[in-house]
């Protein structure tokens, strides 16, 4: 595994723990000399968290890659790994994930990030009786921080609003006067100076408002700021935290 888009394959399997000893030595070896693939890998890193609040019928709800698409992709993950899943119930636990993971590398191939449109959850969620569909509250409390803030130069405002989770923090971010036909990708800094990438998206509507969901794996005491930027990177709006 030694050119970058084998490595890129290989990526979402990576970041889910999925590969075996020494695939991942050889993805780690090539990260530790390619910037471009670190910068993947930095899109990827939510992937994981995002997973943990996806149904799997929700899944099957999402405007996707065509099927023959999701079957290469499926078909390659498997080719892929030389030896079957080890037996045992992690094994059993990680599989679908695995399996969710192509798929939602598919989509973002497609769309452009890892943000799941705000309301796709609601709306593809199963009418529920009795138990809450996720995001259930966690057990440091389901309490919402809004955060606001505007950028007068650029008359872009927004907010995010964030949950605090045993894996992080998730983010919802509602964003309002970015031109029509942008390219923006939103990115989240931490009190230290890691910087995590929360996904992209372009703006279809005139009043350039939407909202998007994303994950990072930052705890809610070590965020900085989010940062929103176009697609060469100018800045579009800093929220501070
Ligand atoms: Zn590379």
């Amino acid at each position: 595994m030694n050119g970058c888009s084998e490595v890129r394959n290989a990526l979402g399997s990576y970041v889910l723990g999925a590969l075996d000893s020494g695939e991942r030595s050889q993805v780690e070896a090539h990260l530790a000399d390619c910037p471009a693939c670190r910068d993947e890998l930095a899109g990827l890193a939510g992937l994981p968290a995002m997973l943990g609040r996806v149904e799997e019928s929700q899944l099957d709800q999402l405007a996707g890659p065509p099927p023959e698409l999701l079957d290469g992709l499926l078909t390659r993950a498997a080719e892929r790994r030389r030896r079957p899943w080890p037996r045992g119930r992690r094994a059993a636990r990680w599989a679908p994930l695995a399996a969710a993971a192509c798929l939602l590398l598919a989509v973002g191939a497609l769309f452009g990030g890892f943000l799941l449109p705000f309301g796709a959850e609601e709306t593809a969620a199963p009418p529920s009786s009795s138990a809450p569909p996720s995001p259930a509250p966690s057990a440091s409390g389901g309490d919402v921080e809004r955060i606001a803030a505007e950028n007068p130069a650029t008359n872009i405002k927004g907010y995010v609003l964030l949950r605090r989770k045993q894996w992080g923090t998730e983010v919802e971010l509602h964003l309002a006067g970015v031109p029509k036909g942008s390219h923006c990708r939103m990115l989240v800094i931490a009190r230290d100076g890691r910087r995590d990438a929360l996904g992209s998206w372009y703006v279809p509507y005139d009043e350039g408002y939407g909202e998007y969901r994303g994950s990072t794996m930052f705890p809610r005491g070590q965020l900085f700021s989010f940062e929103i930027v176009g697609l060469d990177g100018q800045p579009l709006l800093t929220i501070p935290t």
